[in-house]
């Protein structure tokens, strides 16, 4: 019998991994495996999440009963029990048709009032959860009805003890980012010399190499050396953007979300004590905020040091729960139209001296009596470019956040069980 399983909040900050249990699974049930593991990505900015916010669903054959109870048996098992981890598990025949709720997931908070709504919705599903949090099914709801538009997939190979320290392989990596880049992407950060494939958490995951094609995925899994012990491709909703929400005006940004929008720049970029960068900015209303570009961002700080007043930009961010007053952590930005133009007092063009504005808009030179009716226009030698994105570097990507060389391919890959693997079941 057909069935789809989802699962989230199985870890705790001192270890473990949904993906880890996922893949165990599928390897486990490696002859009833009907389609490739979803990793779905929800809101990055909610408090609560361990690393990623990712929540898992599977597709799944399950033979009899004792079979579904053995995999509810084993997703808790492996459970780090402690802390903030609260599992939820549902398993049930089809994907569940709730699209508010599973929108919501990604881009926004679900209160306990609506996952109880969305629980009294559900018919025909085993749900399990081990306290009356219930937070885990959260995730674990929105995995199993998720709506995919835009998809990539990743690569997880994972190492037989969390306790060993991951071997990092910088010539490997630029290897693999050489040969299959812009297939694969986020490899390597060329600009601060550092491989982005390698977890630093205490986590299973031995790497992770993220791309638009599995088999592209694979031939990069066997390009580089390494000891992994097990290994799955999934298909997630990685690197889309799929989280942000457009608004129109600044009123409608609410914290924990990340908008888009087109606004002003009102003054000039002010670079702060560490080197942020904070932005003035208005909307076509007149509502202001500030927005800020953290050092830690490096191409995206910098292209915000070039920005001046008066340019139109639209801008990507997340909204910071700042009571007293509303802050964009800024993810991008596009420049719309930038000013090329600075208006100045005239020089008098006898003597070269600047001129004195005499009123309204005419200017005078006090030595040569010589008059101008207008501002002297010059030029302005702009370094950035109207339509361009500007965005951080791959260091300080998230996982949500489309990174430019990303083409829309969007192929579509039968699932195969050559996409999981671990080295017991080869040998
Ligand atoms: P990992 O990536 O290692 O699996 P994580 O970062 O996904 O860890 P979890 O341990 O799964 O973090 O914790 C996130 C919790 O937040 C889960 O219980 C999940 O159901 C819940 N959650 C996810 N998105 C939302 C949301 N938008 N609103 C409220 N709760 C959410």
């Amino acid at each position: 019998m057909l069935k789809w399983i989802g699962l989230d909040d199985t870890d705790s900050y001192s270890g473990g991994c949904t993906t880890w249990i996922a893949t165990r699974l599928l390897i486990d049930n490696i002859n009833n495996v009907l389609d490739f593991p979803y990793l779905i990505r929800l809101n990055p900015e909610i408090p609560w999440k361990t690393r990623g916010n990712g929540a898992l669903a599977l597709k799944l054959r399950i033979t009899d009963e004792d079979a579904e109870l053995r995999v509810k048996d084993f997703i808790l098992k492996n459970s780090r029990m402690e802390g903030k981890t609260s599992p939820g598990i549902i398993i049930c025949r089809q994907k569940i048709a709730l699209d508010f709720f599973a929108d919501k997931t990604l881009k926004d908070i679900v209160t306990k009032r609506l996952l109880e709504n969305a629980l009294s919705q559900i018919q025909d599903a085993e749900i399990y959860f081990i306290d009356d949090r219930k937070r885990g099914l959260i995730g674990a709801i929105a995995a199993v009805s998720h709506q995919w538009k835009d998809y990539t997939y990743e690569l997880i190979a994972y190492r037989s003890d969390p306790g060993n320290e991951r071997a990092q392989n910088l010539v490997d990596v630029l290897y693999l980012d050489s040969f299959t880049s812009p297939i694969t992407f986020l490899n390597f950060d060329r600009e601060e010399g550092k491989p982005l494939i390698y977890p630093h958490g205490p986590d299973p995951v031995l790497f992770g190499i993220r791309g638009e094609d599995p088999n592209v995925l694979m031939a990069s899994f066997n390009l580089i050396s390494n000891r992994a012990q097990m290994w799955a491709v999934f298909k997630t909703n990685q690197a889309t953007n799929e989280h942000i929400i457009p608004i129109t005006e600044l009123t409608f940004a609410r914290p924990y979300t990340t908008v888009s929008l087109t606004v002003y720049l009102i003054k000039e970029p002010q670079i702060v004590r560490g080197g942020h960068v904070i932005l003035q900015i208005k909307d076509a209303k007149g509502n202001s905020a500030e927005a800020i570009v953290y050092r830690q961002t490096v191409t995206l700080n910098r292209a915000a040091r070039e920005l001046m007043p008066g340019d139109k930009l639209f801008i990507w961010g997340a909204v910071r729960p700042d009571a007293r007053s509303l802050t964009i952590n800024i993810h991008g930005f596009r420049p719309i139209s930038l000013v090329q133009m600075e208006y100045s007092v005239p020089k008098c063009p006898l003597c070269g001296r600047s001129m004195r504005k005499t009123n309204m808009a005419t200017f005078e030179c006090e030595r040569c009596k010589t008059k101008s009716h207008a501002f002297a226009v010059i030029p302005l030698k702009r370094q950035l470019l109207e339509g361009k994105d500007y965005l951080p570097s791959p260091s300080s990507f998230k996982h949500l956040m489309k990174p430019w060389s990303r083409r829309p391919l969007q192929l579509a890959f039968k699932y195969s069980s050559k996409y999981y693997g671990s080295r017991a079941s080869r040998s």
